[in-house]
């Protein structure tokens, strides 16, 4: 029998760290901490981490590695699973971290008698990843964040085999919206074509997201795109993991990014600017250094930014994913197709809820027609 105990992520955006013990042992899947001014630490424990055989790790982002201090501070010395590149965006490094090598995807990697996982891609960051786990008696799946759509990024499952899952955690951070991602970029091509005389400004995250925008606009508009400095770093890793893409035209794209430096430009008439979101002040010097200058936002904004104030009324939203929205959670559902699912990620999701209520609840999850 498992025992679940969520500690961050259910009912909230934020703080993902799910705590499973069975027969006295334990696992931990990530171990974040809320994207806030506070950055509020899951519930976890000492006692938790006294228990824990593994810890696995879907990807870099703070929401998912932001408490991994804590299994530090109380003494955690066991593995600390992760891909490659996971481990190379942390802004600390763990002694006890355990890299998978690209060529063991969907292999069941040993790590006891008691405990097996495999592992693969989720499409929501590059080396974002899932896991399924043989924990005892029991197989568990978990998502991490995933995007089924991303332009640049492979998403894959589990293959299927007899046994079925007794535990699934599926990523529903998007459960109200509908929404093609292939589309969005082909709205946002469009709306640029047509403000032939506007630079362009993204406040981007370190995420997919950025570099699929980026790629697919470097492909579709005759523009020059400059990208910051610390977003080209981030885009490095995807030239380190070509295994990761769905493409292998991403190097040339890089190299031609690379050779437009947002710090060397003091004029531009119609660039398309990648500026990280948190760099308020960039943003707002392009924004009175070109009059005419539009800024794109592609998803929701940060708890506490100020961003929507910068740019007051020359802002225009294109929403793309960075998570499963309600047709790819039924379509993960039903293809995971465990005994028990949990739901996290969102505000609109608990512990209780069900693929069933999913469905019902249509109407009252969507925020905008389709
Ligand atoms: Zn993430
Ligand atoms: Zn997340």
């Amino acid at each position: 029998m498992l025992n679940v105990e969520i500690l961050g992520g259910v009912g909230e955006y934020g703080r993902n760290c799910f705590y499973v013990e069975t027969e006295g042992r334990a696992i931990l899947l990530d171990c974040g901490v809320m994207n806030n001014h506070e950055k509020t630490s899951p519930d976890l424990t000492e006692a938790h981490v006294a228990k824990l055989d593994a810890v696995f790790i879907s990807h870099s982002h703070i929401d998912h590695v932001g408490a991994l201090p804590l299994l530090e501070q109380w003494g955690y010395n066991g593995q600390l699973f992760m891909s490659k590149m996971t481990a190379q965006q942390l802004k600390h490094t763990y002694e006890n971290i355990t890299i998978f090598q690209p060529e063991s995807m969907g292999n069941w990697l040993t790590i006891s008698d008691n405990l097996s996982f495999q592992w693969g891609f989720s499409g929501h960051v590059i080396g974002s990843v899932w896991y399924k786990i043989r924990f005892l008696e029991e197989v568990i799946f978990f998502s991490g964040d995933y995007v089924v759509d991303s332009y640049l990024l492979k998403a894959t499952l589990p293959t299927e085999d007899d046994r079925g899952y007794d535990l699934a955690f599926i990523d529903s951070g998007h459960i109200e919206k509908r929404i093609k991602n292939v589309e969005v970029l082909q709205q946002i091509t469009k709306f640029i074509n047509a403000k032939q005389n506007c630079p362009i400004i993204f406040p981007s995250s370190f995420s997919g997201k950025t570099a699929d925008i980026a790629t697919y606009l470097f492909q579709h508009t005759a523009r020059e795109l400059i990208v910051d400095n610390e977003l080209l770093a981030f885009f490095e890793d995807y030239v380190e993991a070509p295994e990761n893409l769905m493409s292998s035209t991403f190097n040339t794209v890089l190299t031609a990014l690379k050779s437009n430096h947002l710090q060397d430009k003091t004029e531009g008439d119609n660039a398309i600017y990648f500026v990280p979101e948190h760099d308020e002040s960039t943003i707002s010097k392009l924004l009175s250094e070109f009059p005419t200058a539009i800024v794109i936002f592609t998803g929701y904004c940060k708890n506490g930014s100020n961003l929507k104030h910068v740019v007051q009324n020359r802002a225009k939203q294109f929403f793309y994913k960075t998570h499963p929205d309600y047709h790819d959670i039924i379509e993960l559902s039903q293809k995971i197709n465990a005994q028990k699912i949990i739901y996290f990620h969102s505000q609109l999701t608990t512990k209780e809820t069900t693929l069933l209520k999913i469905i019902g609840n249509e109407d009252d999850i969507y925020d905008e027609p389709c």
